[in-house]
This record gives C-alpha cells, structure tokens and sequence, in this order.
C-alpha cells in the first residue's frame, strides 16, 4: 500500500477506535494531518478542546504558534506532517494516562512508518518520553539524536512556551536549528537509506 493509502486507512480506524476510554468523551478523533512524504514529523502531546471540536491537530493557541514557528524558518504547515501520541483528548486537557499512550502507540508507530521522516521533533513531554526515555527536556531540548538513521529532536511544547517568556525563545532558538538539521538529514538520506522505525536502540548525540 502507498503511504497516502497506510494514513488514509489510519485515519479511517482512528476515527472509530475504542480501544480506551477517551473514545466515550471525543467530538472527533484527530489522526493527524501533513504530506505522505514530509521530511519533518512533529508530535504532540494529544488534542485539546479545538482540536476536538475539528479534527485536526493544533488548530487552538498552541497550533498559531507552531504555525509562527514554522514560518520563522519558511515553512508553512502543510509540508510538515503534525499528529500527537494520543489521537483523542483526554476529558478537560488532563495528563494522558499509561494505558491510554498504550492503546494509541500503534498509530503512531504505522504512521511513523508510513511516513519515514527524516526528523521527528518531539512536542512535550509525553512525545518526548516516547523516543527519548526519563531525559531531561532541560537537558535534551534542541539537540538532534540519530536513531535509526533519523534525527529526533525534543522541544518545549508550544502551549507551555506560550506562558513563559524564556521558554518561547528557547522553542524560537531550537526551532531556527533545524534547518540545518533537514540539509544533515538529506545528506544522511542520499548516503544511505532511512531504515524503518524500530525502538531506539542506541543514542549518538550530534
Ligand atoms: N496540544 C497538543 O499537544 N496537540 C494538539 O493537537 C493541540 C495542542
């Protein structure tokens, strides 16, 4: 199956899942959203209250930023490929729960499959811990990790750098590094092909 296809058929059972308990509360499961073939994939924590009204990821406060973000190093959203590690909000924006991080994993890992992006920037904690582990996000933010032969990036969540000044240019200065980290990325990719995802199973730090 092409990769349109693998997200279209996700985005089809995401829609209807009921593996955990935030099905019972969603308007709209949000599966994601963003090219087949984007370089960069951003992964946030889970929808909050105007993503689930839309069903599509960071549409509210947090997403206007992402969006300022993005066009700080010329990019427009529609090249980048945006999900979250839960595709349903959990009740009043609360902390989503182990088990329901578990139910959802599987999307997430056949969308990173599907999609192979060269660099995968983690957006919170709970995106972070997915790839990075107990890290420090005070320690890990903004430094590329080669996993795989794909860069991964932890980053501040938007939504939190939206309330702190000196957290809004941090995510601004870990933001204007990746432009270098997509030409690194392309460069990895010409010499040797981006194996699929697998856990990490070692960490270099570039
Ligand atoms: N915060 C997230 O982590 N994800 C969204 O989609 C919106 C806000």
């Amino acid at each position: 199956m092409k990769a349109e296809e693998q997200l279209e058929e996700l985005a089809r059972e995401i829609s209807v899942c009921e593996r955990c308990r935030l099905h019972a509360s969603r308007k709209h499961a949000v599966p994601g959203e963003g090219p087949a073939n984007a370089d960069i994939m951003f992964i946030g924590e889970g929808p909050g209250f105007h993503e689930n009204e839309q069903g599509r990821p960071f549409v509210g406060a947090a997403g206007k930023f992402l969006e300022e973000l993005l066009a700080s190093i010329g990019y427009q959203r529609d090249r980048v490929f945006i999900c979250n590690v839960v595709k349903c909000r959990p009740p009043g924006n609360r902390d989503p729960l182990p088990d329901e991080i578990e139910a959802c994993r599987a999307y997430l890992d056949r969308q990173i499959a599907a999609i192979h992006p060269k660099i995968i920037v983690t957006l919170g904690r709970y995106s972070m811990a997915r790839f990075f582990g107990d890290a420090k996000i005070s320690a890990i933010h903004g430094k590329a990790q080669l996993t795989d032969g794909r860069l991964l990036v932890a980053m501040f969540h938007p939504a939190a750098a939206l309330h702190q000044p000196s957290l809004k240019r941090t995510v601004e200065e870990d933001f204007h590094t990746l432009p270098d980290l997509i030409k690194r990325a392309s460069q990895m990719a010409r010499a040797e092909p981006v194996s699929p995802p697998e856990k990490p199973k070692q960490l270099s730090l570039l």
